[in-house]
Formats: C-alpha cells, sequence, structure tokens
C-alpha cells in the first residue's frame, strides 16, 4: 500500500497534539541531519543529550525552543536567553552551512583557496574568512600571565598551489624561501606560546611573516615581570623582548643551538605545532 501525503497529513491530525509534535520534531531532526555538517551535528547531540551550557551564562539547564532557520534553538533556564547549536562557535552567522563538512574536508587536505573556491562554488574572501575563523576558533586563550620560561614560537601553514604542503614547524625560513615565493594569501602563520605551567596562547598573526606587532597583539596582554621569554633569534621576538624589558634568551636554531645552558628551548611550542593539525581533527569531527 502506498500512503499519499495528503493519507499522512490526515492520520497525523488523528493524532493527540503532544504525538503530532514530537513526529514532526523527529521528522525535522531527520531532514536537519542530511544536509547539517558533521561537526555541526556533534555538537547539537552534545546539546541535546544536556552535556552541553548555555553560551550566555554557562548554566547547564536549557530546554528545546524548536528551530531556528534549521540550526535548533535552545532556551536557558537561568538566563532565559536563547540560543542556537552555532552560539558561540565558528559557525555562527555563517551561511551556506551545508558546505562546511566539505571545506573542513578541503582544508585538511591543504588544498588551495583557489582550488576550495572552485570546488564548492564559494568566492575566495569566503574561503579565506572560514579559514581564519576556524583557525582562530582554536585560541585556547588562558587569562592568567605567562610566567618563568615561557616558550613562542611561529609557525606557518603554508597551502600551495598544489595542495601538498605540510604544517612545517618553520615553514619557510623568513625571509628566504617566502620571499622568493611571494608571501601571498595563500600562507598563515600562527604564534604559539606557552609557559611551562600551562598557560597556553595561540593565535592567527598575518598573511605572512610576523611582525613585531602580532606578538605584541597575541601575548603583549598577558606578559609581567616573571615572564621569561625564549624565542628563535627573529627580530621580531627582540624587539618585542626589548620593547617589554623582558628577560628574552634567542634560540639560534640557525647555527644548530636548539637548547641554551640545558634549560632554554622552545621545543614544547613545536611539538604544539605538530600537534596543531591533529587538533583541528578533534576538534571539527569528533574524532
Ligand atoms: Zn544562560
Amino acid at each position: 500500500m502506498k500512503l499519499s501525503k495528503e493519507d499522512i497529513k490526515s492520520y497525523l491530525l488523528t493524532l493527540p497534539d503532544q504525538e503530532q509534535s514530537a513526529f514532526i520534531d523527529e521528522l525535522r531532526d531527520l531532514s536537519n541531519s542530511s544536509t547539517s555538517p558533521r561537526c555541526k551535528l556533534s555538537r547539537r547531540e552534545m546539546l541535546n543529550n544536556k552535556q552541553g551550557a548555555c553560551p550566555h551564562c554557562g548554566h547547564p539547564k536549557y530546554v528545546k525552543l524548536g528551530f531556528d532557520k534549521g540550526a535548533q534553538r535552545y532556551k536557558c533556564k537561568s538566563c532565559k536567553r536563547n540560543f542556537t547549536e552555532y552560539t558561540g562557535t565558528w559557525m555562527a552567522g555563517i551561511h551556506k552551512k551545508d558546505k562546511i563538512d566539505e571545506y573542513m574536508l578541503l582544508m585538511l587536505e591543504e588544498k588551495s583557496l583557489d582550488k576550495i573556491k572552485k570546488e564548492l562554488k564559494i568566492n575566495k574572501k569566503t574561503a579565506f574568512d572560514w579559514r581564519h575563523k576556524i583557525l582562530s576558533s582554536l585560541d585556547e586563550t588562558g587569562k592568567d600571565p605567562f610566567t618563568g620560561i615561557t616558550e613562542s614560537d611561529e609557525t606557518v601553514m603554508l597551502l600551495s598551489e598544489k595542495g601538498k604542503r605540510s604544517l612545517s614547524r618553520k615553514g619557510r625560513k623568513r625571509g628566504t624561501k617566502a620571499k622568493k615565493r611571494g608571501i601571498s594569501d595563500e600562507q598563515v602563520s600562527i604564534i604559539v606560546t606557552a609557559d611551562r605551567a600551562g598557560q597556553k596562547e595561540l593565535s592567527v598573526a598575518t598573511l605572512g611573516r610576523i611582525k613585531k606587532i602580532d606578538i605584541e597583539k597575541s601575548i603583549g596582554g598577558r606578559i609581567c615581570d616573571k615572564t621569561v621569554l625564549c624565542s628563535d633569534s627573529h627580530v621580531s621576538y627582540k624587539g618585542f623582548a626589548i620593547g617589554n624589558s623582558l628577560e628574552h634568551h634567542a634560540i639560534r636554531a640557525d647555527l644548530k643551538q636548539y637548547v641554551k645552558d640545558g634549560l632554554y628551548h622552545v621545543q614544547h611550542v613545536n611539538s604544539m605545532h605538530n600537534k596543531l593539525k591533529k587538533w583541528l581533527n578533534e576538534q571539527f569531527w569528533g574524532v
């Protein structure tokens, strides 16, 4: 027997109100999930399983409140404000959410912005903005100042035209090959800073080589007179240290010096660079 839409509708109308709306909710969930990004779904699941918290006030009690343009909406029981599964995430305010999954894949495959633009039929500005949002969302901004030995290093995510470039620790040495290639918008610099007490800061700096001002913006607000900066010997770091009267230990990797006085090195943040991609995966795919 084949039911028509009318048959289903008239049957539905014979059900008690509560069952009707439960059924409609289920249908909505179903139709939404087929076009929803996986990364988004895991957050919805988490919220629906009462494992989340209100992004406005942090309260763990909230109730479902229908849908807002395909996004599950909730109402906080404490501050009474509404939020959706996107509120407080990098996906808030993004259109074309159905392309996020594919975007993430292409990004992790390190495809160039031009390739992504072509494959997803989005414009380059959008492709760039998304990447920036994704990377920025990884910022783990602790609030305490850095104390003691504080390692800081830059990593360059270079997305070449050929699409195959790993997140190399130093990427291209500043001022050498990158100059020849031309610093393009395909290159994203990320500053990773960590003290040995566990304070961390990760920020997307610029397109191209980092400057003193980038370091200032990234960690300028979190240094104190107990901060002992450890970095490579690039002039940006030197300038930053001098400008802030910081004790500074510059590691001369160019002279094969990796550890100074058995104490000063940037190996912790370097290993964080290596974990960055894995981190991206975990953050967005729940792997
Ligand atoms: Zn709240």
